[in-house]
């Protein structure tokens, strides 16, 4: 989805610009740069206004709040009244609960002290108060009380919906380009929402730069920021913003040469975009005319639109997960092979890579609160599927089923054991002798690869070669694995390096292996789509890279102006550097 330029002129940008000027650092996720207006949202479901309200208004506010705690205490307590007395116990214990929630004093007291403090809207306060809240209840090992947060939730949900109406919240921007959404978190179910809305940026307080939420940021195209720890409080509604999306600055209130000054970057940002657009049709190939070749990674069928502007040679990665979010039931078989045979007719024959179900960690189906203690390391992905072979079944049939209408392969993400991959083709066997049986057309020639994405795969790539057709290094989670960091987790972001000598061993280790016995290897990481690992990566013998498409024609700029002899000295070099600042000079020197 393109970001319109905004077309609000300087002035009345800065003439709305009141507040004090300061700036915050974070974590790039998607480069330019969006200008617009403050929109706070606590997530994209639960809506909340924040803003400051007047002096002389703040009594009036708490009372407002009050009044909207006192109609949800006689709701509750006439909902308990009428409770019939042959109805089951729980009921009237459900709600003697939820009136416990809400005269516990962190829900009624404590908002009046941040309105009258703080002079924050009611509806912020009660909100801020609640986060804090369930933040103590997801803490806890019981896991009765821990889901008890739903409880809480509930609770301030209905006090917002008795405030509804009553506040003064200033009127939101008129159009939707000139938003910046200001959150906290955002799940990647949450983001994937953002995709039918036209917002000129985002920033949060939370995430990595390879969470799927900053993936899925990526897709939208839109200037992003993550890991500002405290955006949220410290940003007004409506206050003027400049994300700097490659430097990862988010600038709060800037004054008029600074806007002026970043309008006008802005601007170049696009003629450079769009100058990129004419490298469209040159074929991939470095100086000496050896042929790289440019793939697209998609979330959902609709994105295959922006991986034929970007001119893709395929798609390299069709993270099939997305189709399951944002939903209580799952997509049968049907509508399945509807979405796959819509992108592999989009693609006209070009090759299609259908990933299995990545679900588990930060992506999980509605209602599943609990991924286990430990969900990176617990039950995602192929081993969720393994564990649910009917549900497995059904999305191999409809792959297989998209194969007749063109190109078709399947990935398998986060293999760790050769048995995995023998359980995998048994499985796809199954699907074909149904489809067989039934007379259903599949392509039979459907070629089966492996995620490298483990360290154990990459180091045992050997055996798992012998098994299957092609690879693909999913270098978000080599590196989440290798480094032992959370992707999702900000506070150990700074961790991440994809230069680290461990992680570049494997992909360099992988690489080769699947060369020399002349297996097709893909990286479809985010590495693969940042310009400055472009020429290492090229150097380190990989010619297939799978992307978001909007870095698409950046990569093949890099790869048009790559000799590779060249950049195979430098990166061999990088790959024996053991200290990081030295590989990091031999990078620039590469890249210069
Ligand atoms: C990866 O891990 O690098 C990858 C491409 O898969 P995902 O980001 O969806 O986990
Ligand atoms: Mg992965």
């Amino acid at each position: 989805m393109g970001k319109p330029e905004t077309t609000t002129s300087l002035s009345p940008l800065a003439a709305r610009t009141s507040g004090a000027s300061f700036t915050l650092h974070g974590a790039g996720v998607s480069g330019g740069i969006a200008i617009g207006y403050a929109h706070l949202i606590s997530t994209a479901r639960l809506e909340v206004a924040h803003y400051e309200v007047p002096r002389a208004e703040v009594e009036a506010e708490v009372d407002r709040f009050d009044a909207a705690v006192e109609q949800v205490r006689g709701e509750l307590m006439g909902l308990h009244a009428a409770v019939p007395a042959d109805a089951p116990a729980e009921l009237g214990a459900f709600l003697d609960l939820h009136l416990m929630i809400l005269n516990d004093a962190m829900l009624s007291v404590a908002p009046r002290e941040l309105v009258r403090t703080r002079r924050w809207n009611a509806e912020w306060a009660l909100v801020h108060q609640m986060e804090l809240l369930v933040g103590r209840f997801e803490e806890i090992e019981d896991a009765y009380l821990r889901e008890r947060k739903a409880d809480v939730q509930q609770v301030v949900e209905r006090v917002l919906k008795a405030m509804l109406g009553t506040g003064h919240q200033p009127e939101p921007p008129e159009h939707e380009e000139d938003i910046v959404v200001v959150a906290h978190d955002f799940s990647p179910a949450d983001m994937i929402l953002f995709k039918q809305h036209q917002f000129a940026g985002f920033v949060t307080d939370l995430g990595g730069v390879t969470s799927h939420t900053a993936i899925v940021a990526r897709s939208l195209n839109l200037p992003a920021i993550v890991g500002l720890h405290h955006a949220r409080q410290m940003i007004r509604e409506n206050e003027l913003l400049v994300v700097d999306g490659s430097a990862g600055v988010l600038l709060v209130n800037p004054d008029r040469q600074v806007l002026a000054e970043y309008q006008l970057r802005r601007r170049q940002l696009e003629l450079e975009r769009q100058k990129l657009k004419r490298l469209k049709t040159t074929p991939s190939a470095t100086l000496e005319g050896v042929p790289v070749e440019l793939q697209a990674n998609i979330e959902l069928p609709e994105d295959v639109e922006q991986a034929l502007e970007a001119g893709a040679m395929g798609v390299g990665l069709f993270r099939t997960e997305f189709l399951f979010l944002n939903r209580d039931d799952l997509p049968g078989e049907e509508e399945q092979f509807e979405a796959y045979r819509q992108v592999v007719q989009a693609m006209e024959g070009r090759t299609v890579t259908i990933r299995t179900l990545d679900l588990g960690a930060d992506k999980t189906l509605n209602g599943e609160q609990f991924a286990g203690p430990n969900p990176a390391l617990g039950l995602r992905a192929i081993r969720f599927c393994l564990a649910e072979p009917q549900m497995f079944l059904v999305q191999l049939r409809a792959i297989l089923r998209a194969s007749h209408y063109g190109s078709v392969r399947i990935l398998v993400p986060m293999i760790a054991h050769a048995h995995e991959i023998d359980q995998v083709l048994h499985y796809v066997a199954i699907a074909r002798d149904t489809l067989a049986q039934a007379g259903v057309p599949f392509d039979p020639r459907t070629q089966v690869g492996g995620m490298i994405e483990i360290p154990a795969a990459a180091l045992a790539v050997a055996s798992f070669m012998k098994r299957l057709d092609f690879l693909s290094i999913g270098t978000n989670d080599l590196i989440q694995y290798t480094l032992a960091i959370d992707r999702t987790d900000d506070t150990v972001a700074h961790l991440y390096d994809p230069l680290h000598p461990a992680v570049l061993h494997l992909v360099a280790h992988t690489i080769r292996a699947a060369t020399k016995s002349g297996m097709p290897v893909a990286v479809c990481g985010e590495m693969a789509g940042e310009v400055a690992l472009t020429r290492l990566l090229l150097g380190l013998g990989l010619r297939q890279f799978s992307m978001h498409p909007a870095q698409l024609l950046a990569v093949k700029q890099q790869v048009l102006r790559s000799s590779v002899p060249e950049v195979e000295v430098l990166a061999q070099r990088i790959l024996r550097s053991e200290d990081p600042e030295r590989s990091r000079a031999l990078l620039a020197k590469l890249n210069a």
